[in-house]
């Protein structure tokens, strides 16, 4: 509850929009968080706030920010999330073996970006979905297994 009404209110109105409490509501929770959020869980502490506002509100709401340019969405392993659009983005790697998440900043991703952009005219995006893998805990584990267990060719 650190980011005071006021401040939300303030970024509300110098884009020109409306405010309601649902908004308020959800402009609080993602001012005060520096990943993004996912919807599920953003819509369950905004119905602790305004218990009346329905599940479907508070998505109409989150897409609408969107629209407005305030949020941008990205796709977790653990669902649909939302993040401000002023926050750094990232890409996110999820773990196929433990489900564990991990971000990389963009730059890390910018020579493969760049590369693609050459030699296919494409601009990737790989900060809208999660990116499926193994992490380097699980990586390990399976290599040792494995070598205990295969024979070698
Ligand atoms: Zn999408
Ligand atoms: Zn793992």
């Amino acid at each position: 509850m650190a980011a005071s009404t006021d401040s939300v209110a303030e970024l509300l109105r110098a884009q020109g929009l409306r405010m309601t409490p649902q908004r308020l509501a959800i402009m609080g929770e993602l001012m005060n968080a520096d990943d993004a959020m996912v919807a599920s869980a953003l819509a369950a502490r905004v119905r602790d706030k305004l218990p009346g506002v329905t599940v479907a509100t508070v998505y109409r709401t989150l897409d609408h920010l969107e629209r407005l340019g305030m949020l941008v969405h990205v796709h977790l392993a653990s669902g649909l999330a939302y993040r401000r659009v002023a926050l750094p983005q990232h890409a996110y790697l999820t773990c196929g073996s433990c489900g564990s998440e991990l971000a990389v900043a963009q730059g890390t991703l910018r020579p493969l970006e760049e590369l693609i952009r050459r030699e296919n005219g494409f601009r990737a995006d790989f900060t809208h979905h999660t990116s499926a893998g193994v992490c380097a805990t699980c990586a390990d584990a399976r290599t040792a297994g494995g070598a205990a267990r295969l024979p070698r060719p």
